[in-house]
């Protein structure tokens, strides 16, 4: 059955998707929470991200402090390509293991915030066949992390500091569009797992590199 990615921006409806595919049977593996599984303490993971970042990313109960190391990769290239080189190869293995116990009936999802970003690296680490991208227009992102607590002014900043809906929208080979209601929604979602709980998925060709 085939491995498909699922992403989108920032409240874009990303984990109501994933929830709604799990209701239906599927399995969801979420790439952030195993991303955050393999920071916790005693983790070799962390002992690198000390190593190459040092004391100032660490918290004094010797947990990472994700908003320290965050500011710190914010407008440093070179220092997130480090930490992606620490951490990727750790949970694209993670991944592959979850993939491969997954029950092989059905089509398997691997669920990540930033995979459009590291779509081709991630396709080719994980067997992934394809990406789904949940969409939303800028203005529904920004109402839903509002109704949420966060002020206008963060939404915007978390919006600007992610892959734009375009470059996003290039790299998918499906798109569920979520600016209707949760309704509308839960109807493209049995739509695509129509769609896709077919073992072999007619293969679309992911948009190249920009
Ligand atoms: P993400 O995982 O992409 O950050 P979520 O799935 O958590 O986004 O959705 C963000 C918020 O918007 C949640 O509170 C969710 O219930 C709500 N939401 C998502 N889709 C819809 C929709 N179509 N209509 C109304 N609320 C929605």
């Amino acid at each position: 059955m085939p491995v498909i990615g699922l992403t989108g921006g920032i409240a874009s409806g990303k984990s109501t998707v994933a929830n709604l595919l799990r209701a239906k049977g599927a399995t969801v593996v979420d790439a952030d929470a195993i991303a955050r599984e393999l920071v916790l303490p005693g983790e070799p993971a962390l002992d690198e991200i000390k190593r190459r970042f040092g004391d100032e990313v660490m918290a004094s109960d010797g947990t990472l402090d994700r908003a320290a190391l965050g500011r710190l990769i914010f407008s440093d290239q070179t220092a997130r390509d480090d930490l992606n080189a620490i951490l990727h190869p750790r949970i694209f293995e993670v991944i592959r293991n979850r993939v491969g116990q997954a029950d092989p009936a059905h089509a398997v999802f691997v669920e990540a915030a930033l995979l459009a970003e590291t779509y081709s690296q991630a396709a080719h680490w994980t067997g992934m066949d394809c990406l789904v991208v949940v969409d939303a227009p800028e203005d529904r992102q920004i109402a839903r992390l509002v109704a949420r607590g966060v002020p206008v002014e963060d939404a915007r900043l978390r919006l600007a500091a992610q892959a734009t809906r375009q470059e996003r929208l290039a790299r998918a080979t499906h798109v569920l569009d979520n600016s209707g209601s949760l309704e509308d929604l839960q109807r493209k979602v049995d739509r695509l797992w129509a769609e896709l709980s077919v073992p072999q998925v007619p293969k679309r060709a992911p948009a190249s590199e920009p």
